[in-house]
């Protein structure tokens, strides 16, 4: 039986850069032991008190259909911490609880695009960003960043490519690239989408990781609330990535519809999760600064590592779980780099070029082992980069 167009072009075909992921699992099945520096996951798990909460929600019956827009009870802690934030009034009403970010990156598109309209988003993107636009039979455009910008999307830009388009996609921080975009960057995107009557998305899922700077949610520049989507999730914030919980911010109108499409996709997310949820978000922030801390603290070993030789760059790193290191010095691409690293030292990183032609050249670095190790392996990845310059 044919399938259609959509399902089976949804990764818009070609090697996704996985096929270097693949290969370090097909390693470790093999009994060799490889340094995973790859996947945005934290080396924790969910805190045990959160589990517990989780525990006492579902042995206390809340295991039937949960309210599809949300519980109550979240949607307003939810509401607040983004008021708390953001200083913009937000109430349940504009706020929608998903299976994860990811659910509510494919929901906005759904809200804001008809099929064949033109989506934009920024490369380096995150790997589902071309697929989820996809998913909703739209037409996915990539802007290009630049390295000598540190990845910051430069407004003229945006502009060149903004005919015809109805929706724009921004991640700050930023994964792959680490990047926190500044208010300058932020405004200059808000004038963007209002000139070209834009859609702006913001996937704001690591908001609680910003190790320089400050992170801004452009739903708070002028006018931007009505014409924004914030995207948000437990995953990153508080180590629930498994739990699947996320939500969606919006304009009231869009949030409305936004519930009946839930309605007929996910139906909801399981109620003892959004209790845990609520009870996660009740930690505050001193919560998700701990939860964060691991990776500010590998931050710093980078900078002290990456500082001490002249081969491998650092891209500022000022946010999220990731590093993005510049080896263009080595001549090497980013997919043959991280093969010859995989096979020579048993060292598992994401080619820069799986995240976009902008990222050519780059590696995508996950801190997400324990500190000694993660040292390790940086040291190790540098020596092999300055054998390859000479
Ligand atoms: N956006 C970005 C930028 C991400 O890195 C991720 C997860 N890696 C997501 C969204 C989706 O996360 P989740 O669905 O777990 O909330």
């Amino acid at each position: 039986m044919a399938l259609s167009q959509r399902i089976t072009t949804l990764t818009g075909g070609g090697s996704d850069g996985w096929d270097l992921f693949l290969k370090a699992r097909a390693m470790i099945a093999d009994g060799i032991p490889v340094t995973e520096l790859t996947i945005g996951e934290h080396d924790i798990r969910t805190a045990a008190p959160i589990l517990q909460d989780m525990h006492r929600s579902a042995m206390g019956g809340h295991t039937g259909y949960a309210m599809v827009p949300g519980t109550d009870a979240l949607r307003d802690q939810v509401a607040r911490r983004t008021t708390e934030r953001t200083g913009v009034k937000t109430t349940r009403d504009n706020v929608l609880i998903t299976p994860g970010g990811q659910s509510a990156l494919f929901a906005a598109h759904a809200a804001a695009c008809d099929p064949g309209d033109v989506a934009l988003y920024i490369d380096p993107y995150y790997a589902t960003y071309p697929g989820t636009i996809r998913g909703v039979s739209a037409i996915p455009r990539s802007i290009q960043t630049r390295a000598e910008d540190a990845f910051q999307p430069r407004a003229t830009d945006i502009a060149a490519a903004a005919e015809g388009a109805r929706s724009l996609l921004i991640n700050s921080p930023n994964n792959p690239t680490g990047t926190v975009y500044s208010r300058a960057t932020l405004e200059g995107i808000a004038q963007v989408c209002t000139d070209n009557d834009l859609w702006l998305i913001s996937d704001e899922v690591y908001d609680s990781q910003v190790w320089e700077g400050e992170h801004i949610s452009p739903r708070a520049l002028p006018h931007m609330a009505e014409r924004t989507f914030v995207v948000g999730s437990m995953s990153k914030s508080h180590a629930m990535t498994g739990s699947r919980c996320g939500w969606l911010i919006g304009p009231e109108e869009a949030i409305a519809n936004l519930i009946t499409f839930a309605t007929h996709t996910t139906y909801g997310v399981p109620g003892f999760v959004q209790d845990a949820s609520v009870f996660a978000l009740s930690q505050g922030a001193p919560f998700e600064a701990e939860i964060g801390a691991p990776f500010a603290r590998r931050r710093a070993i980078a900078q002290r590592v990456i500082g001490a030789q002249n081969t491998v760059g650092l891209i500022p790193a000022q946010g999220a779980m990731y590093l993005m290191l510049d080896i263009r010095a080595t001549g090497m691409s980013g997919d043959d780099f991280a093969d010859a690293l995989l096979e020579a030292e048993h060292i598992a990183v994401m080619p820069g070029e799986s995240f976009g032609a902008a990222a050519a050249g780059h590696l995508r670095v996950a801190m997400t082992i324990e500190d000694q190790a993660f040292e390790a392996a940086l040291t190790t990845l540098c020596r092999f980069a300055e054998a390859r310059a000479t």
